[in-house]
């Protein structure tokens, strides 16, 4: 798989225990769909409230899918004002560098301290092991096709 953005082979690495595949040149990150194994429990249900969370932009982006090479779609995550780019087809998503350092910043904010932070790191981590989950994917998709 090849950098959206770069077109330089992908780097399979693991960051806040997230396996993923990230860029060497810029270091954003594909994160491709999985199923669901050990966080089975926790089902993502985007009511709502999450609902309420997800901003889109009304640009379509001209990057492509590492795995299809479908256009890629821009949402905000507003909870964390984080800025993602996701496959229409449910491959997964791609999220900037510096957007993940940020989001886990303001995870982190606030309060300091070791355990504080290794907190952060674990809740960012299982954020986006729920979000590679098919039915984040199918409901997100939803949202852009009615
Ligand atoms: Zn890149
Ligand atoms: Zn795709």
């Amino acid at each position: 798989m090849k950098c959206p953005k770069c077109n330089v082979e992908l780097i399979a690495k693991t960051r806040h225990k997230v396996d993923m595949s990230v860029c060497p040149s810029c270091e954003g990150m594909w994160l491709d769909a999985q199923e669901l194994d050990q966080l089975e429990n926790e089902a993502f249900d985007l009511g709502e409230d999450e609902k309420g969370t997800l901003v889109f932009s009304s640009t379509p982006t001209a990057q492509k899918c590492p795995q299809c090479g479908a256009k890629l779609q821009r949402f905000n995550y507003r909870a964390y004002d984080l800025q993602m780019e996701f496959c229409p087809n449910r491959h997964g998503y791609w999220l900037d560098a510096d957007e993940d350092t940020r989001a886990l910043e303001l995870m982190k904010d606030e309060e300091h301290g070791y355990e504080r932070s290794v907190r952060a790191e674990a809740q960012w981590g299982r954020m986006m092991q729920r979000m590679r989950t098919g039915s984040f994917l199918t409901r997100l998709k939803d949202l852009f096709h009615p």
